[in-house]
């Protein structure tokens, strides 16, 4: 790109909100809602609060020193715009400009610009309900919609009636302006003036079969037969991220020097941050780069030079499935507005093409206008249970943007409860104020807690770092049977989330060793993730005094553990091979990645469920039955089957919803 060749100074000024830079700022000045408005790209992420620092924005009315923070959906954002603006501010990364993410904080005394994932201020509220540390926070993104967001809506214009100094800013790719506007009390919208270059759109004239292979075809076509500029793809994940580099780099090896180089790289929210950089950096002349990306690149960040976009039109989703009662990840097609998000990011840099994998019968017909809001469609029982512990249990009268639905409400309370963080009045439990501490789903935080109590949370803290890294194995097409055996050294008869624990221990008895990593087909990155991860929930622990022992040889008390918290997964065997979730009596299936994967057990509870050709369980351990009536009274009452049926079960939630979510705050 021609922009790399001008100074930090000179690209800050060349940027669209440049032009607009005292309009913003007077307007931060006289109003305390503003909404803004702009193109990906504009420059609102990285450049808005530096101008409200270079203003002295990051003072108190009485000369008490305030943070400006800047909230973002996604932590590789939080995490990438962070570097880039301590660059163009020239200091040390977590000095004047740092970020916090889960499990990472990267800011000092000095810091003066925070970027921060929307959950972490979310979780921020809780000991600071009117963010007096704070003279300015920007929600950016909000577009998005995601559920920490939205809760921030309504928490932070609750704030600002105790906090009067605070100024919100609410920032938007889309022109959904409005409907944010009057929420804070028709505040005013600054829209900036975009700079955007037409986009020619390419439909197929057929559905794609295989849209994965499509795109590569699609790239391919591209890069042989097309002019300079590089080429962005949505995909919907890491793995198929992985799988589409290693395609492409098996295609470019057979054509050889037939054809210009094609620089191939991933991007997705797991890459370390070294890897991350590379996406930025300008193509050599006579190269091509092509960017195999999740929907991150859809605005969060942004990438210069794209001239040509491939559109699959998939986005992978947690979503809830009422028929399972619980979250699942599925890929799901995406909606219009996000359509033209992306063949948008083709024509920033001159006119571009966008290649959308899928008819314009499709596009019309079959996508929705805009996508739903996570509130609406994600389990809540997080959401809620910090709602709780800030002390807000009037549900009902909470000023949400887009309620969510009932059942969804209700469905979360009914967890809570089941978990006994809710009294049988819906208030806050002390376990529940506990489980609140942890930045993560309530079942994970129960196991945690408990795993002290049983005496095991040395064990239970390895499994947990391990459950929050994405993937451990891999498994190279060429060396899939030596691969499949070294994996099957860590097995354990009783599951995989013993799996992960000898996984882990062989790990640190191997000195953390890299080659040890690359022998047993472990993704290291992974490893040094989850120790970072446990060194995290160490402190966490350690801070509200939950004791670290071991349960050496006794690992039924792991499984009991893990029992406490993830009950509601439990499934017994059926007939064949299937299982039924003990909930929802809901066929599921063993992975065949699992290590009980053919050995049937009778009970077993599982980490998650992934929706492919049908239901399946993955990471599943034995559990004895017993157990659940031990551990889960109130789960296993509402849940027994034999007991209630579907329509009873429901006359008995119905009153307990009126009695957790309507007004008590007397
Ligand atoms: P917006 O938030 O309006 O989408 P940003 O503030 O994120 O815009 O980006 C403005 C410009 O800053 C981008 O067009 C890009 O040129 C540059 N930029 C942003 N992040 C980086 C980065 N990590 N490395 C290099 N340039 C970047
Ligand atoms: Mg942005």
């Amino acid at each position: 790109g021609k922009r790399t060749n001008l100074s930090i100074k000179e690209q800050r000024e060349t940027l669209p909100v440049y032009a607009m830079r005292s309009e913003l700022v007077n307007a931060v000045k006289e109003n305390q809602f503003v909404v803004i408005v702009g193109e990906t790209g504009s420059g609102k992420t990285t450049q808005i609060v530096q101008y409200l620092s270079e203003e002295g924005f990051n003072k108190g009315p009485d000369g008490s020193k305030k943070i400006i923070g800047c909230t973002q959906p996604r932590r590789v954002a939080a995490e990438s715009v962070a570097k880039r603006v301590s660059e163009e501010v020239g200091c040390n990364l977590g000095e004047e400009v740092g970020y916090t993410i889960r499990f990472e904080d990267r800011t000092s005394p000095a810091t003066k610009i925070k970027y921060m994932t929307d959950g972490m201020l979310q979780r921020e509220a809780l000991n600071d309900p009117y963010m007096s540390r704070y003279s300015v926070i920007m929600l950016d993104e909000a577009h998005e919609r995601t559920i920490a967001t939205d809760v921030l809506f309504a928490l932070l214009k609750k704030a600002t009636v105790k906090n009067p100094d605070l100024k919100i800013i609410v920032t938007s790719a889309t022109l959904d302006s409005d409907k944010f506007s009057k929420y804070f009390n028709n505040c005013p919208v600054i829209k900036i003036p975009g700079r955007t270059f037409p986009v020619e759109i390419l439909y197929t004239r057929e559905p794609e079969m295989d849209y994965l292979a499509a795109a590569l075809d699609s790239v391919m076509q591209i890069h042989i037969s097309e002019p300079q500029g590089d080429i962005l793809v949505f995909l919907t994940g890491q793995e198929e991220i992985d799988t589409g580099c290693e395609a492409l780099f098996e295609r470019m090896k057979v054509l050889g020097d037939t054809v210009p180089e094609l620089i191939i790289l991933p991007v997705y929210s797991a890459l370390p941050s070294e890897m991350q950089s590379r996406i930025f950096e300008p193509t050599p002349v006579g190269s091509r780069k092509v960017i195999l990306a999740t929907n991150i690149a859809e605005t969060s960040i942004t990438i210069d030079g794209i001239y040509y976009v491939v559109d699959p039109g998939f986005v992978k989703l947690n979503a809830y499935d009422s028929k399972l009662g619980m979250d699942s990840l599925i890929v799901s097609p995406i909606s219009q507005a996000q359509a033209n998000q992306r063949s948008g990011r083709a024509g920033r840099t001159g006119p571009g093409k966008c290649y959308r994998l899928y008819t314009e019968t499709a596009y019309k017909n079959e996508m929705l206008p805009n996508s739903i809001p996570e509130i609406q469609r994600q389990n809540l029982s997080l959401t809620i249970l910090m709602l709780k512990a800030m002390g807000i249990n009037d549900l009902l009268n909470f000023e949400f943007m887009d309620p969510p639905p009932a059942n969804t409400m209700l469905t979360a309370l009914q967890d809570l409860y089941t978990l006994s963080a809710l009294d049988d009045d819906g208030f806050l439990t002390e376990l529940g104020r506990k489980m609140a501490d942890f930045p993560m789903e309530p079942a994970l935080a129960k196991t945690l807690i408990t795993s002290a109590e049983f005496d095991c949370s040395e064990e239970i803290l390895n499994i947990v770092a391990m459950l929050s890294v994405q993937t451990v194995f891999y498994r190279p097409k060429d060396k899939s049977n030596l691969a499949d055996q070294r994996k099957a050294r860590f097995h354990s008869p009783q599951g995989d989330h013993l799996t992960f624990l000898n996984v882990y221990r062989a790990w640190t008895l191997n000195n953390y060793s890299k080659e040890w990593c690359k022998d047993n087909f472990i993704q290291e990155r992974s490893m040094r993730r989850a120790h970072e991860v446990r060194k995290q929930l160490m402190t966490i622990m350690r801070r509200y005094k939950h004791p670290i022992v071991s349960c050496g040889s006794d690992l039924v008390r792991v499984r009991r553990a893990l029992c406490a918290g993830y009950f509601k997964n439990s499934a017994k065997r059926d007939v064949q091979e299937g299982y039924k979730t003990v909930a929802e009596q809901t066929p599921v299936y063993l992975h065949p990645s699992s290590s009980l994967f053919g050995k049937n057990p009778e009970f077993v509870l599982y980490h998650t469920l992934l929706l492919t050709t049908k239901e399946y369980m993955h990471c599943v351990t034995i559990i004895d039955s017993k157990w659940l009536a031990e551990l889960a009274p109130k789960f296993f009452r509402v849940a027994d089957p034999t007991k209630l049926n579907d329509q009873k079960r429901n006359q008995k939630i119905e009153p307990l919803f009126d009695k957790f979510a309507k007004s008590q705050d007397s």
